[in-house]
């Protein structure tokens, strides 16, 4: 044999390999031992490896983990979270049926509804996020998915998500739920009437800001089978390192998740006590009106929450946010640094009210000391008071 093919035909080593981390197999081609397992290759499509695209073992390792902890039997990792939403409409959806979307939704979900969705034909109405079992009103004949998003993003709408499900099957529709902000430590939505549970793993599940990825678990082989087609038609796959940073991710997401609740809630009641703070939105609030839906359903919160400033001029904001020591200004959230993230709602609610002049303030709590982040915002709102007396001076 020639060097050059020696090159190519490592020998690979043979003692079995044993450590605390999964195997991390970058590969496109899948090697079949046999020509009538090669010709018979796309019966492993759903629930083994045939091709690079379709899974491999740190995928399905992490497919593995995430279904276990959402009480699914099944789930399927997709390259980010919009991308777990996308899919599994695209997959229970086609050209005639009918979608419903809490108002409060996700931002770009509510985008691809209103401008792909509507493209392909599928129609999209918007709900209020508390109408709980008061949905059934919105149903048609044509009605296929529900969609919860609980609680909702940036103005954190706890939602009954049991008496929606209940009234979704009446009517022989499925739900989805993004519950990404408990994680599904913190909410089950397959045990709450979800048909299939979406994660944004991008957030706490990685939990570093350093991965964008997505999950969709699910209990029933037949829903499994048509979103993993669904992946294929588009032609989705995962990069094994990535889905390696999300299993690393998972085995401290219950600290962190912890850690991040505990501190927001000092934040949280730290805010309340300023006068330029007018309403702290965080459902794990005694007196939060989500709090209660919360208790029900909900076995922890996070450390992403809400609140809304007296009205101040975009200068005084500028003062506030951009002059932070510990918390930066950028979206996303789940990591291990603090954020803050300004929310631009204006014109993404239509069927309840939202002062499109207040600004709304997004908090992401990391691991930094509690006390440090409060005389952080401290400062920052000393700032922000002292640019809105300048100016109405
Ligand atoms: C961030 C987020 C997503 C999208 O996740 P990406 O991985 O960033 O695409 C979807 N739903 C919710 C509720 C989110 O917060």
């Amino acid at each position: 044999m020639h060097e050059e093919t020696r090159l190519l035909h490592v020998v690979t080593e043979k003692q079995p390999f044993r450590a605390l981390t999964g195997p991390v197999h970058r590969a496109s081609t899948i090697l079949f031992p046999t020509v009538d397992a090669f010709l018979n290759r796309h019966e492993q499509f759903y629930d083994s490896y045939s091709y690079g695209l379709y899974g491999h073992p740190a995928s399905n390792d992490l497919a593995a983990h995430v279904a276990q902890i959402e009480g699914g039997s099944h789930a399927l990792i997709v390259p980010s979270g919009m991308a777990a939403v996308a899919t599994t409409t695209l997959a229970l959806v086609k050209q005639g049926d009918h979608v419903l979307l809490p108002d409060a939704v996700y931002g770009p979900t509510r985008i691809f509804a209103s401008e792909f969705l509507a493209k392909l034909g599928v129609d999209t109405t918007f709900y209020d996020p508390l109408a709980g079992g008061d949905i059934k009103g919105h149903f048609t004949d044509a009605t296929r998915l529900v969609w919860v998003e609980s609680p909702c993003s940036y103005t954190m709408e706890v939602q009954d998500v049991p008496a929606i499900a209940k009234a979704a099957h009446d009517r022989g529709a499925l739900v989805a739920a993004d519950c990404t902000w408990a994680s599904p430590l913190g909410f089950k939505a397959l045990d709450k009437g979800a048909d299939i549970a979406v994660q944004a793993l991008s957030k706490h599940v990685s939990g570093h800001s350093d991965v964008v990825l997505g999950s969709i678990s699910m209990r029933e082989e037949s829903l499994h089978r048509q979103v993993k087609d669904a992946m294929r038609f588009v032609g989705q796959g995962v990069s094994p390192d990535d889905c390696y940073l999300a299993l690393r991710g998972l085995g401290t997401l219950a600290l962190r998740l912890e850690k991040q609740t505990k501190s927001a809630l000092a934040v949280a009641e730290y805010l309340r006590s300023r006068a330029e703070v007018t309403r702290v939105i965080f459902p794990a609030l005694t007196d939060d009106p989500g709090h209660a839906l919360w208790q029900r359903d909900f076995t922890g919160a996070a450390g992403v929450f809400s609140f809304v400033l007296s009205r101040g001029s975009e200068a005084a904001l500028a003062a506030f946010l951009e002059n932070l020591e510990l918390f930066r200004l950028g979206a996303s959230w789940g990591g291990l640094h603090s954020l803050v993230a300004l929310a631009q709602i204006g014109a993404q609610r239509t069927v309840t009210n939202w002062n499109a002049e207040d600004h709304l303030v997004r908090i992401n709590i990391g691991l930094e000391h509690a006390g440090d982040l409060i005389e952080d915002l401290a400062k920052g709102l000393d700032r922000y008071r002292d640019a809105a007396q300048a100016a109405a001076e």
